[in-house]
């Protein structure tokens, strides 16, 4: 079998997890959208569901996904619906849906479920992506307020721009903004907080936070950041050694032939490449570990393999362990050498299977 693959632990998870509510201070909804970030949807949920508050997914489909594996927890659909045919599922599957358009509400209104259901407004407090502006937020508040089918109580959400930049003014005025515009409302919860504002913007925590790319261990900050440095990766993407060759010094290594060695060089060749989500335009030099041992991308990475540099690397054989990030390779200094984010790396994995450690509690 292709040793290509993903060992997720679960009970880093957990930990994460654990660690964004005790920040948090009050409620955290584990936000699992885009197949839990990579990391399996349905795993991930079923590995918190007897902690969490709640889950975060970014539509219906995936908020079916976890309902018909069993899950029972409150699921919020971070976008609301997008278009009024989905009422009927949400009101059956008691879905929580975010709202940020008057077609929405109208649609509500014609619809008038027949249950209380759970109805978060988001308000553009400028990020200017979707969300009412601060007097329609207040004028859709009023309009909600009181309708038989809202849930008490109704949730006051906003969503953060630059809450990864932690000497940008922006997110304290997006605060502002948002506090501003409830003050004269009678608002009972809020939500603001993404894992930056988690982790950086104790002001942002409130009553209910939404964690994402920390419950995945992974740093939103572009520096170490104390609080960001308790997470645990949750990720190891894993392969192995296939093949090892001696080159003399001057002779070029993958397509392209970019990198030239300029030294007789052991070059690793690992089962691993862009088509598994690894990223296509990882330079030289961005880090690798083989058997537990720090080493580096050579030469360009192809759709089903890479190669390594070996030459430091007596004992590394046909067979070695290699991990691509994880424990030993932190994800954010992949991104950072191939000019990514974390995010798009783990939403990106593909092909390479998972397995899951620690699955039960
Ligand atoms: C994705 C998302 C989050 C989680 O963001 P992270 O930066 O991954 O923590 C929180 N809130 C909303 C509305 C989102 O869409």
């Amino acid at each position: 079998m292709r040793p290509a693959h993903a060992v997720i632990d679960l009970d880093a998870l957990r930990h994460n997890y654990r660690l964004a509510r005790e920040l948090g201070g009050g409620q955290a909804l584990a936000i699992v959208k885009a197949d839990a970030y990579g990391h399996g949807a349905v795993q991930c949920a079923q590995a918190l569901a007897n902690d969490v508050d709640g889950f975060g997914v970014a539509c219906i489909e995936e908020a079916l996904e976890l309902r018909d594996a069993g899950i029972g927890n409150p699921i919020l659909l971070l976008e609301g619906f997008f278009d009024a045919d989905e009422l009927p599922l949400i009101e059956r599957h008691d879905l929580q849906f975010a709202v940020s358009a008057d077609w929405q509400l109208d649609a509500l209104e014609r619809y008038a479920p027949g249950r209380p259901l759970g109805v978060w407004v988001k308000m553009d407090s400028g990020m200017h992506r979707l969300g009412f502006s601060p007097e329609e937020f207040q004028r859709a508040w009023t309009r909600l307020q009181g309708k038989p089918w809202v849930q008490a109580p109704l949730v006051a959400m906003t969503h953060f721009a630059r809450s990864d930049e932690l000497d940008s003014s922006r997110t304290g005025q997006q605060i502002a903004m948002f506090d501003a515009t409830c003050a004269s409302l009678h608002v009972e919860a809020v939500s603001m907080a993404n894992s930056a504002g988690i982790l950086g913007w104790p002001d942002s925590r409130r009553n209910i936070v939404r964690p994402g790319l920390m419950l995945y261990g992974a740093n939103p900050f572009p520096a170490a950041q104390p609080q960001a440095s308790r997470l645990r990766p949750v990720m190891s993407l894993r392969s192995q050694i296939i093949a090892v060759r001696d080159l003399a010094a001057g002779e070029p290594i993958g397509y392209g032939g970019g990198f030239i060695t300029d030294a007789p060089t052991r070059v690793g060749l690992v089962a691993m490449g862009y088509a598994d989500g690894y990223p296509q335009y990882a330079p030289e030099g961005t880090p690798v570990s083989v058997d537990e041992q720090r080493s580096r991308i050579i030469g360009r990475v192809s759709m089903d393999m890479l190669t390594v540099d070996l030459t430091h690397l007596p004992q590394a054989a046909l067979g070695s362990a290699v991990e691509l990030w994880g424990n030993e390779v932190s994800i954010d200094d992949v991104a950072r050498h191939s000019h990514n984010s974390a995010y798009r790396l783990l939403t990106g994995l593909k092909r390479a299977p998972r397995s899951y450690l620690a699955p039960l509690t």
